[in-house]
């Protein structure tokens, strides 16, 4: 009987030990892989608010690059290999290729697309159906927020409350840009802006607003083009010219010099997201950042 008992007691331990082991190795390869990647950094920007210290967010695309004419390099290739999920925003012509070069290294890895549910503008750009510059709007940043935040609450449920929190707090940061940006537009002595590339359509809709996008897109336009586009410019009243670091050309100077309108040069894919939205309701507005 009392040898009977140890043996139980034994058995027992051994039973413990074992369940502990195998709970410490799940949670441990867990962590193994607690890297998200996203392709821009204004995703970047959302999903760090989300994740807090959780996890690591990885970003294809560095600040100042140029999402449409992108190639990703191996080792960013490497960096979505080893994650848990790729957010992609949707209609970003190198996500297509990124997608289709991981397959056959990581079949399983989730993609998710931050877009879904955004309403889409289209037209605006050639060999798009959509325009893909979706996250220059604090609508649409608000339904990419959730949208990456239920994926990430699915991944690691443990956290989904400490994730809901900082989805909550990020909401209502996005809410006061928003709220900014329309006291500042209410104020502006024009609804019409012109810029070189149309990178601020959603921003325009959701302010109603008129976007006079000047160019073509990665070449220069031809000079009939480029001359009815001024005409356009010139016959609204304006009051402020975007411009874009890698979209500065020759070009440009010559249509701001004939435009005779304050330029402003800003960054849609910098990481600072909400400075930029700010920034941006205060150029039309005619405060501040215009030169
Ligand atoms: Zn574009």
């Amino acid at each position: 009987m009392r040898l009977n008992r140890l043996f139980v007691a034994s058995w027992l331990i051994a039973l413990i030990v074992s369940a502990t082991t195998l709970m410490w190795s799940c949670s441990h390869r867990v962590h193994d892989i607690d890297t998200l990647t996203v392709s821009i950094p204004p995703q970047k920007f959302l999903l760090d608010a989300i994740v807090g210290d959780k996890m690591k967010v990885n970003c294809l695309l560095g600040n100042g690059a140029d999402p449409e004419t992108y190639d990703p390099s191996m080792s960013h290739l490497i960096n979505v290999e080893h994650s848990l999920i790729y957010f992609r925003v949707g209609s970003i012509g190198f996500e297509d290729a990124v997608i289709k070069r991981i397959k056959t290294s990581r079949p399983d890895l989730k993609i998710v697309d931050t877009s879904e549910g955004i309403s889409f503008i289209t037209g605006t750009h050639h060999g798009h159906d959509n325009d893909p510059h979706v996250w220059t709007s604090a609508v649409n940043a608000r339904i990419m927020a959730r949208n990456m935040y239920e994926a990430v609450a699915e991944a690691d449920p443990s956290n989904a409350a400490y994730y809901k929190s900082n989805l909550d707090r990020l909401t209502a940061r996005i809410d006061s840009i928003d709220s900014a940006i329309k006291t500042y537009i209410a104020a502006a002595p024009s609804s019409t802006f012109v810029i070189w590339h149309p990178s601020l359509s959603y921003f325009a809709r959701d302010y109603g607003l008129t976007q006079i996008a000047l160019g073509a897109e990665h070449k220069e336009a031809s000079v009939n083009e480029l001359r009815r586009q001024i005409e356009t410019a010139k016959a609204s009243d304006a009051r402020v010219m975007f411009l874009q670091h890698e979209t500065d050309n020759r070009q440009t100077s010559i249509v701001t010099a004939e435009l005779g309108i304050p330029t402003a040069v800003i960054n849609p894919i910098d990481y600072h997201w909400d400075e930029q939205m700010v920034s941006i309701g205060r150029s039309i507005a005619g405060l501040t950042d215009i030169k």
